[in-house]
């Protein structure tokens, strides 16, 4: 038989989530983002599914020309905005042969335009705005003076403005406000389509919301907040439901003495006689290395510890709450009933990046299972 380490990926789940998206933003546009092969879930099978659900006026937003390429090969006929836009000329030929909608946030690629005129033409533009965070996008002082620019060598005339916040996930933090307001006041009296708004903002700063609103996490179901600082849940939070669900087996239990420790540099030693299990699943796959002992794992659907080291294909996990455990029986790393948010927190990280280093070693399996 061949190795059992899953992700599951609940398209009826991923289709709730954007229904909370608009429940939440019930006047925008949505542009569903699905960079990074759909933050790790396969961007072919997650934009197909979302791509019933949106209406004919929403759109995709990715990262690259190469992403958006990929996502017309598969069908994909709403827009799709590249969020980092292009950096040659050779994506402009591929913009204007498919069609994709590219965001302007640097003056190499204005003079990239102005060059080649006849790639330029008619093609639909994103100007982005740096209201605070210092990625991407132009300083609010030449904003007038690159939208003039553009307009000049021919693109669509309908250009939009959009602007990303740096701390929409903290809804302590002033600068959200400061970054909004200043946005405001840079296309006050522009009567482009506005965008400012990811996930958090979505749900965290309604006055953020705009013309277009840019949904990554929460559409794969991951409370886009620092969930240390939350406060009260947010109401549309607790409707979102995960996307994926990681799982692998049991390969062995073995009972291991007292004293004994468990995996590489023996940084875990058992308090008495113990099970222990191996489960099939390790940082090849994706696993956080950094998952410290005591990091919770479902074993048959009940927590038990991860102890010892994350080693490349396996983990090991403490079964005396679990005795009555085999070898093949489920193991459940995130998911369901537990949130990639809580591992991500136990390993130093965020949710995002759990998702996105899922490797392609793992069976990826689609269900639409309500
Ligand atoms: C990735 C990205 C988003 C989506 O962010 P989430 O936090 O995943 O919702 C929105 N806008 C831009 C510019 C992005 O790069």
């Amino acid at each position: 038989m061949s190795r059992v380490t899953r992700a599951t990926i609940n398209l009826a789940a991923l289709k709730n989530n954007l229904a909370v998206v608009k429940q939440a933003a019930p006047a925008q546009k949505v542009m569903a983002v699905v960079k990074a092969d759909a933050y790790g879930h396969g961007i072919a099978r997650i934009a197909q599914a979302l791509a019933e659900v949106l209406t004919e006026h929403d759109a995709f937003a990715v990262a690259s020309i190469d992403e958006a390429v990929m996502l017309r090969a598969v069908g994909i006929t709403h827009s799709i905005v590249v969020l980092e836009g292009f950096n040659s000329s050779a994506d402009l030929g591929l913009i204007q042969q498919h069609n994709i909608t590219v965001v302007i946030h640097h003056l190499s690629q204005v003079i990239l335009l102005e060059l080649h005129p006849e790639q330029a033409n008619n093609i639909k533009c994103w100007l982005k705005i740096d209201t605070g965070m210092h990625r991407l996008g132009f300083a609010p002082d030449d904003v007038k003076k690159m939208y003039q620019r553009l307009l000049n060598v021919g693109v669509d005339t309908d250009i939009g403005l959009m602007t990303h916040l740096a701390n929409a996930d903290d809804r302590q933090d002033p600068k959200s406000e400061q970054q909004i307001e200043l946005f405001h006041q840079i296309v006050s009296g522009n009567p482009a389509e506005t965008s400012l708004a990811n996930s958090a903002a979505i749900l965290g700063w309604p006055a953020a919301h705009g013309h277009w609103v840019r949904p990554g996490i929460m559409l794969y179901g991951v409370n886009p907040f620092i969930s240390s600082k939350e406060e009260e849940p947010n109401k549309f939070v607790s409707h979102l439901n995960p996307v994926m669900t990681l799982s692998a087996a049991l390969i062995a239990i073995n009972k291991i003495s007292k004293d004994e420790t468990i995996g590489y540099g023996s940084s875990w030693q058992c308090p008495e006689d113990m099970l222990v299990g191996v489960v099939s699943i390790g940082y090849g796959d994706g696993y956080p290395r950094h998952a410290p002992s005591g990091t919770p794992v479902l074993v048959n659907g009940k927590r038990v510890e991860l102890i010892g080291r994350v080693s490349m294909d396996m983990i090991m996990v403490d079964l005396r709450e679990q005795p009555d455990a085999k070898v093949g029986d489920e193991v459940i790393l995130w998911g369901e009933d537990l949130a990639v948010e809580e591992i991500a927190v136990a390993a130093g990280t965020i949710g995002y990046e759990l998702l996105c280093g899922v490797t392609r070693r793992v069976t990826f399996e689609y269900t639409e299972a309500e």
